[in-house]
């Protein structure tokens, strides 16, 4: 037990952070109030939360945006550099 306490990010109450539960045996977490999850020491876990699909989401139209403004520069600005 690393007796560490971790928060859900996305559950404030009362400007603190809601403790999450660990799950069984495993180094996993899970918040009751939304159903985010983490897992201890593997930061690259995928939640299928609500919060963390929206933000998924919200990352690749950004990406999207960026690229789609990368192809749309003039053809004449990118020679003359
Ligand atoms: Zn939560
Ligand atoms: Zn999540």
């Amino acid at each position: 037990m690393s007796g560490e306490v971790h928060h859900c990010p996305y559950c404030s109450v009362g400007g603190q952070y809601r403790p999450m539960k660990p799950l069984g045996q495993s180094k996993e977490y899970r918040c009751s109030v939304c159903g985010h999850t983490i897992v201890e020491n593997n930061p690259s876990h995928l939640c299928a939360c609500s919060h963390c699909k929206a933000t998924r989401e919200e990352s690749n139209a950004t990406w999207r945006r960026e690229r789609h403004a990368r192809l749309s520069v003039p053809d004449t600005l990118t020679r003359t550099l």
